[in-house]
C-alpha cells in the first residue's frame, strides 16, 4: 500500500523525532532499528506488566531464539499465506575457488548472496510458533496448556512507518487445548488486553483483523478469517486517526496448529489453540506518541502501572 503523502509525512516526522531523541537508532534499512535505553526501559516495563497480568493462568514461561527450523514453517500454512514476509537463512558452503569468486563478486559490487544456499533454519515470524512442535504427538487436556512466550519476530515489510518494523518482539500468552476453552481464552484476553492498554491511557479499539494474506489463495484465507471473526486486533492511532495501528491481537486458531502438529484432545480430535500477542515495540511507540517522548513526564497513573 502506498501511503498517502500526508500519512507519509506523519510517519517520517515521528520517526525522525524518535531518532533525534535517541529512542531509536536507524540501521540502514527501513523498519530496522536499534533501541536506546529509554525505549528499552518502556519495553521491559511493558513486558513485566503483561507477565503480571497473565500470572493467574500459571503459564509455562519460555523464551526462544529469533530463528526456527525450516521443517516447523513447512508444517504451518505460512508459505501459503505470507511468503512475501518470510525471511529464510542462507549460508555459504562452497569450495575455496567458490570463495574467491564470492569475494570478487562482492568487491565488484555484485550480488555475492547468489553464492549462498538455503539452510535448515528460517527467521521466526510469530512468537508462538516454536510452541506447537513441543506438544506434537501428545494429548493435551481440554482445560489446556498455557504458555507465556517472548520472541523476536521477522517480517519482510520495509516501511517508513516506525511502527512497521522488520524485526520486533512479541509477548504472547498461548492456549492449547479444547475448542470452547480456546475460544473462551481468546475472548477473555481480548478484554484483558484492551483493559491493560486502556489503563495505560491508550484510546484502544478492538476491530476484526484484516491480515495481508498473499495472492489469490491468500484472498480466500483472508475472507474466511474475517467471516469467522477469528482474529481481533487492538488498534490505536499512532501516526493517523484514519489508519490506526494494531498494537496487540488475539487469535483463535481453531485446529490450524493442532491438526498439522498432531496435538490431540482426550476425545481424539485435533486440539484447538488461541493466543494473544502484544507487539512490544508498537505498544511502546503508542505510549510515546500519546504521552510524549519523555516517560518521566507521563501521567502518574500510567507510570504507576509500569514502574510501581
Ligand atoms: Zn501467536
Amino acid at each position: 500500500m502506498n501511503a498517502p503523502s500526508a500519512l507519509a509525512s506523519a510517519y517520517i516526522a515521528f520517526r525522525d523525532d524518535l531518532i533525534d531523541d535517541g529512542l531509536l537508532v536507524p540501521m540502514g534499512s527501513d523498519g530496522l532499528f536499534g533501541r536506546g535505553a529509554v525505549f528499552e526501559s518502556i519495553v521491559t516495563a511493558l513486558d513485566t506488566a503483561i507477565m503480571t497480568l497473565g500470572a493467574d493462568n500459571n503459564p509455562t514461561i519460555l523464551r526462544f531464539p529469533p530463528v526456527i527450523s525450516r521443517s516447523l514453517i513447512e508444517r504451518t500454512d505460512y508459505l501459503k499465506s505470507f511468503p512475501d514476509l518470510l525471511g529464510s537463512v542462507h549460508s555459504f558452503s562452497g569450495s575455496d575457488r567458490d570463495h574467491l569468486a564470492l569475494i570478487a563478486t562482492a568487491e565488484s559490487g555484485g550480488d555475492w548472496a547468489q553464492a549462498f544456499t538455503s539452510t535448515d533454519v528460517v527467521l521466526c515470524p510469530a512468537a508462538c510458533y516454536p510452541l506447537y512442535p513441543m506438544s506434537s504427538g501428545q494429548t493435551v487436556p481440554d482445560s489446556g496448556r498455557i504458555y507465556d512466550v517472548v520472541g523476536t519476530c521477522f517480517r519482510r515489510e520495509p516501511s517508513i512507518d516506525p511502527a512497521r518494523m522488520q524485526s520486533f518482539r512479541q509477548h504472547e500468552q498461548v492456549f492449547i487445548g479444547g475448542e470452547s476453552e480456546a475460544m473462551a481464552f481468546r475472548n477473555r484476553w481480548l478484554e484483558r488486553g484492551s483493559g491493560l492498554l486502556r489503563q495505560l491511557g491508550l484510546p484502544v479499539e478492538a476491530v476484526i483483523a484484516n491480515d495481508p494474506f498473499f495472492g489469490r489463495v491468500g484472498k480466500m484465507l483472508a475472507s474466511s478469517q474475517r467471516d469467522q471473526a477469528l482474529k481481533w486486533e487492538m488498534v490505536v492511532p499512532i501516526c493517523s486517526e484514519e489508519w490506526p495501528t494494531a498494537i496487540a491481537s488475539t487469535n483463535a486458531h481453531q485446529d490450524h496448529f493442532g491438526a498439522p502438529f498432531d496435538i490431540r484432545r482426550p476425545n481424539g480430535s485435533a486440539a484447538h489453540s488461541a493466543c494473544i500477542g502484544f507487539g512490544l515495540e508498537r505498544c511502546t511507540l503508542a505510549l510515546l506518541r500519546h504521552h510524549g517522548l519523555d516517560p518521566h513526564l507521563w501521567p502518574s497513573e500510567v507510570r504507576a502501572i509500569l514502574w510501581s
